[in-house]
């Protein structure tokens, strides 16, 4: 048997790429840190997925994390900016018209 060609081994990353798809960071700040699959984040099936991308392992931890605290920093912010009597950006021309006075 013939060493597969680099082509041949490229294809092979990309359609296990294809296949895999990487398990979304469970919610660490709920205390859950099981994924899709029941596994620890990141699974098994998470870590090749990044490998077949070419993806750092520790790169996407840092990553999904910091996307993480980032979301949950933002829907934190986005309630608690319910204050009546700030100023008002401006409406948005593009999705204000025709929605403020419905
Ligand atoms: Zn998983």
């Amino acid at each position: 048997m013939a060493s597969p060609t680099a082509t041949e081994l490229e294809q092979r990353l990309q359609q296990i790429a294809q296949r895999l798809t990487p398990c979304p960071i469970p919610d660490f700040s709920e205390g859950w840190d099981l994924c899709a699959h029941g596994l620890p984040w990141p699974c098994p099936s998470t870590e090749a997925a990044w490998l077949a991308r070419g993806l750092g392992r520790d790169e996407q931890v840092r990553a999904q994390l910091s996307w993480l605290r980032g979301e949950r920093a933002d829907a934190h912010t986005d309630a608690s900016l319910e204050i009546p009597g700030l100023p008002n950006p401006g409406p948005d021309p593009t999705t204000s018209e025709g929605r403020r006075g419905a």
